[in-house]
């Protein structure tokens, strides 16, 4: 999508913190970091939230959880949160699907 920000990040046309990358997903740091780690894991392809996911796709969201691992492991984080935003009201800003990895502190719950 043209004018969508995260496609921008893919195609590089934006710069971004890459932290890791397969032919399907790529990670990134977030800009305005919530938590001491907080990288932004996205399908290649442009699917705007999950409501958009169905059989045909919902296996990006797979490599997605795998990718967020990978690095987990690779920062050695003993605790984490994986956190899906959808919608206005769900909280979303950027209308392509990122999960968030969010660790090096403590979480805490309820979320707001
Ligand atoms: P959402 O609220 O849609 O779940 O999360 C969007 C996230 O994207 C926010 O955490 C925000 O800080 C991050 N973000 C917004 N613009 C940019 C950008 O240009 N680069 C990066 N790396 N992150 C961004
Ligand atoms: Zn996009």
């Amino acid at each position: 999508m043209d004018d969508c920000l995260f496609c921008k990040i893919v195609k590089k046309e934006i710069p971004a913190v890459i932290v890791a990358e397969t032919e399907t997903v790529l990670a990134f740091e977030d800009i305005d970091p919530k938590a001491p780690t907080h990288v932004l894991i996205i399908p290649k392809e442009h699917i705007p939230t999950t409501a958009e996911l169905d059989h045909h796709n919902i296996d990006v969201l797979s490599q997605m959880g795998l990718l967020a691992n990978e690095i987990s492991r690779k920062k050695e984080l003993s605790g984490y949160r994986w956190v899906i935003n959808t919608g206005e009201e769900g909280g979303q800003a950027v209308y392509h699907i990122h999960l968030h990895l969010l660790g090096g502190r403590k979480m805490t719950w309820p979320p707001g």
